[in-house]
This record gives C-alpha cells, structure tokens and sequence, in this order.
C-alpha cells in the first residue's frame, strides 16, 4: 500500500481526483479492486469508525492488504491502493490505524475551536510523519449524517484561515466545506428547488468562489471533498420500486464534481452511491425471485452493479483512469 503523497501531486497538475471509497465487506472491496484495475485508477480504500465498528479494524486492514495481491492478479502490474483511515476522530484511533499499517489517517478536528483542530492535527501529523503516512485534516462543517459522523449546520471553510492552518499543522491535504454533504439526504426539500417536469429535487449550487479562493490561497495543495455521492435516482427508483422506501434522496449532481476534479480538488469522497446501489440491487433480485436463499444470488449481481458505478465514476466524473499503469 502506498501514501497519498505522489498520487495527490500528479493528480493536481493533471487536473483530475482520486476516487475513495468506503468499504464494509468483501463485495464492495472486491467491486473497487476490479474496477480500479480495469480502468487502471489510483484508488483510496476508505475504513471509517462505523465500518472498524462493524467489521473489525483489523481484519479491514488484511482485506486491503489481500486487495493489492488480488489487484496484480488481475494483471495490474503496479497497483497504486492507499488504505485510509475516515474521519479519525483521536490522536489514539489515527495512532492505533498506523501502528496497524494503514499508508494514510484523516484527523477530522472540524468540530473542535481553531486552535484545538491545530493542535490535535499537528499532533497527528508530527506521529504519522515518522511512519511516512499522510494526513488529511479538516477545516469547516459539512452537514449530514456518515456513520457517526454528523452535523445539523455546515458553514463554509474560510479562505483566509487556510494558510496560517496548513502551515501550523504541516497535513498534507486539506477537506473543505463547499456545500457537499454526507449521506443518501443531503439536503432538505426547503434548500433545493423542485424540477417542474420530473418533480425532482434541484440542490443548490456548490460554493466554487469558496474553492478558488482557497486554491489562489495554497496553488497547488492537494484539496478533499467528502460527501461527494450523486444519489443515482434510478437506485432510488429501484429501492422504491422493490419495497424500499426514499422519499427526496438527494445528492450531488455529477457535473459539478466533474468540475471540482479538475481543480485543486484531487481527493473525492463517495460512499452512498454504491450503498444505493448494494440495496437497490439486492431488493430487485429478492423480489424478482422470493425463493433465492443463496446469499452469493444477490450479493453476486450486487457487487457486479457497484463495479459499474466505481468505474462509472472513476472515468466519468474523476478522470483517474489509466493514471495508474
Ligand atoms: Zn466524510
């Protein structure tokens, strides 16, 4: 496993992201292995609190180690898989990841007073440095609900805070708040507007005079966007069809991300979308044949539908394919 350090310079100069994914279980690490290795994309496997929660932090981490073997035995000569620690959220869990053999921490200090966040990230940095692990810091508040991340009001990163803590933490790559938000409702129906002919929600705008204010502060430092999903509303469609149930799921439309790829943003978040996916997928195969007991019958076409949309994205929206040969 590599640090994100190389990976992030060149994505910046090329004008592209690289896709990180959260993962929970074997269907969606294999998903992301086989469609970064087809398309040939760096890739960042995301461990967040909730899936060390679920599925042991420890067996994540030889899953991703077993994903880089089972990435050149799909012919990828040099994998480039960073394994990442989400939303760390102590100076102990981001110690306990890199003593495991993660190759890159996020400390997420958002929440705390400014002079907190710095302190508890230069903490981190100063540790991970040793190890040559890299670290992703956070500065303003994303709205929504990621595992147990959450947060009622986002409010924008302030451009002008963004030197004086970059310098003082020393991270390598900083996630800002532009309007992106965590989960499958990332907004309210009174923040969006409604599109008369399909009755969708329309969500506002991304803040990208926050954005290029903040790349003319810091030319060149790698920038992260998390809750970044689309929400595909033919998974929400499906979800809805087979039983399921969600109501104004909303995400971020895939042009503007395009967009934020070809900036200083080279790190994009996407963890909802292939959890639409896993379920929506799930509930048809399960309906269409209510006698199937076999788990591999519907985690099998699961997995397969969540390939698709990691290469969808990979070459689509982030532009990361073929930057890994
Ligand atoms: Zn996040």
């Amino acid at each position: 496993m590599v640090n994100t350090r190389e990976m992030f310079a060149k994505a910046v100069k090329g004008g592209y992201a690289i896709p990180a994914f959260n993962f929970n279980n074997m269907e969606q690490l294999q998903a992301i292995i086989q469609a970064s290795a087809e398309t040939r994309s760096p890739v960042i496997l995301q461990v967040s609190k909730g899936a060390r929660n679920y599925a042991n932090q420890t067996l994540l981490r030889y899953m991703a180690e077993g994903a880089v073997q089972y990435a050149k035995e799909l012919g990828w000569k040099r994998p480039q898989i960073v394994l990442h620690l989400d939303h760390g959220d102590t100076f102990e869990t981001c110690q306990s990841c890199i003593r495991m053999g993660f190759s890159s921490v996020m400390i997420d200090g958002s929440a705390l007073p400014y002079e907190e966040n710095i302190a508890l990230t230069r903490k981190v940095v100063r540790y991970a440095h040793r190890y040559d692990v890299t670290v992703e810091a956070e500065l303003g508040v994303l709205a929504g609900v990621e595992d147990e991340v959450s947060a009622e009001e986002s409010h924008y990163t302030r451009p002008e805070e963004v030197i004086d803590f970059v310098k003082r933490t020393g991270c390598d790559s900083l996630a800002i708040s532009i309007g992106t938000s965590h989960g499958a409702y990332k907004f309210r129906p009174e923040q969006c507007k409604r599109d008369p002919k399909t009755g969708l929600l329309v969500p506002p705008p991304l803040a990208f005079d926050v954005l290029k204010a903040i790349e003319k502060k810091l030319p060149g430092f790698p920038i992260v966007l998390h809750g970044s999903s689309s929400v595909p509303q033919e998974y929400v469609k499906m979800i809805d069809t087979y039983g399921g149930k969600m109501p104004d799921a909303v995400g971020i439309p895939e042009e503007q991300l395009r967009k934020a790829a070809k900036s200083a943003v080279c790190k994009i978040n996407i963890d909802s979308d292939s959890r639409l996916a896993m379920t929506a997928t799930i509930r048809k195969v399960l309906a269409e044949k209510p006698g199937e007991f076999d788990p591999r019958k519907y985690l099998g076409p699961a997995r397969d539908e969540m390939k698709k949309l990691y290469a969808w994205k990979i070459v689509h929206v982030l532009g990361s394919n073929g930057k890994a040969r």
